[in-house]
């Protein structure tokens, strides 16, 4: 089977940029899925979809025309990859996500990632659903005043402004909402490694999971 390492854990957990460090030194193939549910989002917002709709949702899931080019995101032809990163698009992808038929409808297109020489996938069902048999599990953690804290350095860093209270409830209202839902809810796989980042730095955490993975 096609090798995948699989990376799960809660908003801001730096899921993104491990599962990008650690892809990049394996030269594997990389998976944001949380990408897909942002696009669905922002498709909906083009179409006027409501975010109430699911079967609207999950048509649009189903036919999502995205296009990956020079690391830049493009749907229907257009450059989504900075609106993709906005805290109110993570927003409706949360919402937007809790859809059964819109999970499903994203289903095959996250398989379809897993290419030679392998995959390093992100998300919060990586390893629980969608690659269930994959021979890495990590479940990263943090805690929720350091993700706050690195939300707010992120935003800052793009000349964005935010209150560290704000953000913090954020987490707070996603985390419970993911957790929460009845599909593919957010909790560790049987067999995950659990790895608490809060005090380590992106190299540490990038040198541990490529410990585990070269066993
Ligand atoms: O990880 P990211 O912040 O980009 O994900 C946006 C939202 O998409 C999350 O809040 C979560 O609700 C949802 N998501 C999901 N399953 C995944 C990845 C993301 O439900 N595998």
């Amino acid at each position: 089977a096609i090798p995948v390492i699989c990376i799960d854990g809660p908003t801001a957990s730096g899921k993104g940029t491990l599962a990008a460090e650690v892809a990049r030194q394996l030269g594997y193939h990389l998976l944001d899925s949380g990408a897909l549910y942002r696009a669905t989002a922002l498709a909906a917002q083009d179409a006027g979809v409501s975010l109430d709709d699911e079967p609207a949702l999950a048509r649009l899931a189903a036919a999502l025309p995205l296009a990956f080019r020079d690391h830049r995101i493009f749907l229907a032809g257009r450059d989504i990859t900075d609106p993709l990163r906005l805290e109110s698009t993570g927003g409706m992808a949360s919402r937007v996500s809790q859809y059964p038929a819109v999970r499903s409808a994203l289903h095959a297109l996250q398989l379809s990632f897993r290419r030679l020489p392998g995959l390093v996938a992100d998300g919060r069902d990586m390893g629980t659903v969608v690659f269930p048999d994959a021979p890495l599990k990590v479940y990263l953690t943090a805690s929720v005043a350091q993700r706050a804290q690195r939300r707010h350095k992120q935003l800052i860093s793009k000349g964005i402004s935010a209150s560290i209270e704000d953000l913090l409830a954020d987490l707070q209202v996603r985390d419970a909402r993911d957790m929460n839902r009845s599909t593919a809810p957010l909790k560790p796989a049987e067999d995950a490694l659990q790895l608490d980042n809060s005090e380590l730095d992106i190299e540490q955490s990038v040198r541990q999971v490529l410990n585990w993975w070269q066993g």
